[in-house]
């Protein structure tokens, strides 16, 4: 099939990428000139694990294409996926104008029928707007909206592409279920690559859930609001466990044996950030109160989370008093591991506190420096984690990363001034941590006497 994504950031070429992979010819599309260029060049504007490898060798088979030009983008495909941002605006709502944009870009270039496809993650009614939008066009073409939610992760965006727990499409037509359906075969049937499929999935076919419009959009808000409970869930229990001498570790690990909690996204700690779930809560809230529902639930989940950095911060004012003038350590910027993506990560919240604090920030991160730089061009990024610990004050870990918890902690220890770390990830045994001899914070664990120095 041939196929166009409009928006090449983390979700488009991933999809692109993979569409490609699996027998396509796609063309990305995406009004960065800038990011084109480096894309026609071969070399990919954002880090995720495998993608360059895939981008090269679709590239290199010709089944891969780049371009700036929406109006080609629209004449070379008869499906076209639309992967713009969706960021939030000041009120919370999420910002469709760019959706709104390629809709009336699409409707002017089109000469020919087209299926297009919200990936973008929207609001529920957004179809609507969008047939709407079509309508205001005065386009003579037959246009068909779908929506085709998409719930990859960053860090494993391809094999969760390729071998994804369900795909959920939303349709109003026969013609668009088919088209979504025989594009979606081969990873339905698992005949991808072997190297791209996941060990832990099953050989079923991958469940394809058909459904209206509005259904699949809410699909995807309802998911992301789910999980952000869960994880502000585990961080209030945690809050409960440090003040009753409990350890928030074992409380998820025996939760998350019941099948029916399920042991993923109960890690207590410094809370979620990233582009997806800060940003789809608040838009879920808000498109809730547009049509008279309180999501005070919701709300609460919010609130937790953003609480998460000032109660980090106070476990490094309870360890060193004052932070004016103090050298503090980052270790890990991106809000995740294995991604360099640090939009809404803990970290921009962190760092700007302790500077306002008048503390000195040493920092590293395997992949996000580049990106956090521009932001804060004051702070001293190093090239290791040994470096940033040298003659630090403390050492606060924002960043699960393999790479932090390998560290050679005695090496740690002698560069730092204090044998401080506070671990907003909670990566370390609390108990081995005492016994190298660290003042050690974490969340929902430490809550024995040896916390004083
Ligand atoms: P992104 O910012 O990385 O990519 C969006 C791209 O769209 C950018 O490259 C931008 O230049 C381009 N763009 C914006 N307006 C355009 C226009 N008018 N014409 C052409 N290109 C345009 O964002 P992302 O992380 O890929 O997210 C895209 C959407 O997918 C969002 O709605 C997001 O919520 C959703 N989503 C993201 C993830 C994720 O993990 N990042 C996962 C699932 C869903």
């Amino acid at each position: 099939m041939n196929i166009t994504i409009i928006g090449t950031g983390y979700v488009g070429l991933v999809t692109g990428t993979c569409f490609a992979e699996i027998g396509n010819q796609v063309l990305c599309v995406d009004n960065d000139k800038y990011k084109i260029d480096m894309l026609q060049n071969n070399r990919i504007p954002i880090y995720e694990p495998g993608l360059e490898k895939l981008v090269h060798k679709n590239t290199s088979q010709k089944r891969l294409r780049f371009t700036s030009s929406v109006k080609e983008g629209v004449n070379s495909s008869e499906i076209i996926f639309i992967c713009v941002g969706t960021p939030p605006r000041k009120d919370g709502e999420a910002d469709l104008s760019s959706v709104e944009k390629v809709c009336q870009q699409i409707a002017r270039f089109a000469k020919s029928y087209k299926l297009v496809v919200e990936k973008s993650t929207v609001p529920v009614q957004t179809g609507i707007w969008i047939k709407q939008t079509f309508k205001m066009c005065n386009t003579h073409v037959g246009l068909d909206v779908a929506s085709n939610p998409e719930f990859l992760r960053e860090g494993s965006a391809i094999i969760d592409f390729l071998n994804p727990d369900r795909i959920v499409i939303g349709v109003e037509t026969e013609r668009a279920e088919n088209i979504l359906r025989e594009l979606y075969q081969p990873i339905i049937y698992r005949k991808i690559d072997p190297s791209l499929q996941n060990p832990s999935s099953n050989s079923e076919p991958v469940p394809f859930i058909v459904t209206d419009i509005q259904s699949a959009e809410l699909i995807k808000h309802a998911c992301n609001s789910f999980l952000a409970t869960k994880i502000s869930f585990i961080n209030a229990i945690a809050d409960l466990c440090e003040k009753v001498g409990a350890d928030v570790e074992k409380v998820a690990q025996a939760m998350g044996l019941d099948k029916r909690i399920g042991k993923h996204f109960l890690k207590a700690g410094l809370g979620f950030g990233g582009f997806c779930f800060p940003k789809d809560l608040q838009a879920f809230i808000k498109i809730a109160e547009k049509f008279g529902y309180d999501f005070a639930l919701l709300k609460e989940v919010e609130r937790i989370n953003n609480q998460r950095p000032l109660l980090l911060i106070e476990k490094i004012k309870q360890a060193l008093w004052i932070l004016k003038d103090k050298t503090i350590g980052i270790l890990g910027l991106s809000f995740k591991p294995n991604t360099d993506d640090i939009r809404f990560a803990p970290s921009l919240e962190v760092i700007k506190r302790l500077q306002e604090e008048g503390a000195k920030i040493k920092a590293y991160d395997p992949a996000a420096m580049e990106k956090i730089k521009k932001l804060f061009p004051s702070v001293s990024y190093e090239n290791n984690p040994y470096e940033v610990a040298k003659g630090s004050d403390a050492l606060i870990i924002l960043t699960d990363w393999d790479e932090f918890k390998n560290l050679n902690l005695k090496k740690i220890k002698s560069l730092l001034i204090r044998p401080i770390i506070v671990d907003g990830r909670n990566i370390f045994d609390p108990n081995e941590m005492n016994k190298l001899g660290f003042l050690y914070k974490c969340f929902g664990r430490n809550v024995t006497s040896s916390d004083f120095l």
